[in-house]
């Protein structure tokens, strides 16, 4: 069969440079940062197991976006695990407190899947920390 207009390569083509432009419009992923966590200047980690209290401050601006960029909220059901580690991000009209463990992320009285990316950053620091133990300041 001759003379078949080939089309489908051509509607393919629209829909990727559709798609490419939307993304174009995000500047550098902070308009995905969830609204709740938008504006945060300061980060404290918080890791409490065996007796041992290990505490760390993101201040760096570089890093505290890169620990924005990594929430995704996937809402899910409570679990009943223990948690043993907390994050609270600090912005200039408060602040807010996540109670959290490797597949939780909890919040305001809500809950969330733990976003990997999230929990990989936070191990990360707090590893850190464990390896330099602060004095405790009791
Ligand atoms: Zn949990």
């Amino acid at each position: 069969m001759r003379g078949v207009p080939v089309r489908c390569p051509a509607a393919a083509l629209l829909v990727v440079i559709a798609g490419c432009g939307a993304n174009r419009h995000l500047p550098d992923g902070a308009a995905r940062v969830p609204e709740p966590f938008r504006g945060t200047v300061r980060i404290t980690l918080t890791q409490e197991r065996l007796g041992q209290k290990v505490e760390v401050r993101v201040s760096d601006p570089d890093m505290v976006r890169e620990f924005l960029a990594a929430i995704q909220l996937v809402p899910k059901n409570r679990c009943k695990c223990d948690h043993f580690q907390a994050a609270v991000f600090e912005k200039q009209d408060g602040s807010v407190s996540v109670s959290l463990c490797d597949h939780c992320f909890d919040f305001s009285g809500r809950h969330y899947k733990m976003p990997a990316e999230f929990y990989q950053l936070f191990q990360r620091e707090i590893g850190k920390a464990v390896a330099a133990p602060v004095p405790s300041k009791k």
